[in-house]
């Protein structure tokens, strides 16, 4: 299998296949980010409180009451795969794998203990992905910096009990 890098590199995640995993679309916080480019308006959401954004209450996607998960979630995967919000073109699994690598063992204890901000499942599938992304020769199209940061952000702040 070949992957094509996308033009725009903050997605460059999306060159790696998922092969028909649709794990984090189980996520139940789908973040809406109105200064990403998502329109509110655009999608069926709710106000909800994230410890990714301690304080505040944040835009995010409804979940099915059913399953809990995104109500956009079909058995065939994203029904609005075209304008999915920027956090799902962004993310990826291989992304968050390879962050926790940069990171320091004490704050990436921090984040496992944590126990909201880290999902096993999709760390072992991230883990999973990146091999594939190296087979692939495109591992390095995948950028961790604003990761890093975030997740040493989010660390640091419940280490010092500013959350
Ligand atoms: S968990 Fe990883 S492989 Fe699965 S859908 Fe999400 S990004 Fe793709
Ligand atoms: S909008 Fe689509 S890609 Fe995003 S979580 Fe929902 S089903 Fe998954």
């Amino acid at each position: 299998m070949t992957a094509t890098p996308p033009a725009d590199p903050r997605f460059a995640a999306n060159a790696i296949p998922c092969d028909g995993c649709t794990l984090c679309c189980f996520n139940e916080q789908v973040i809406l980010r109105p200064e990403a480019g998502d329109v509110l308006d655009d999608f069926d959401w709710e106000y909800i409180a994230s410890d990714l954004y301690p304080g505040q209450r944040v835009p995010a996607l409804k979940r099915d009451p059913a399953t809990g998960h995104c109500v956009y979630l079909t058995e065939t995967g994203c029904s609005i795969h075209e304008r999915a919000p920027a956090i799902c073109r962004r993310y990826h699994c291989a992304r968050t794998f390879k962050a926790l690598g940069r990171m320091s063992r004490c704050r990436r204890d921090i984040l496992w203990a944590m126990g909201n901000v880290l999902d096993r499942a999709q760390v072992e599938r991230g883990r999973d992905r990146l091999q594939r992304a190296r087979e692939l020769g495109i591992d390095h199209l995948i950028d961790t910096d604003a990761q890093v940061r975030a997740f040493e952000r989010i660390a640091d702040a419940h280490k010092s009990g500013r959350r």
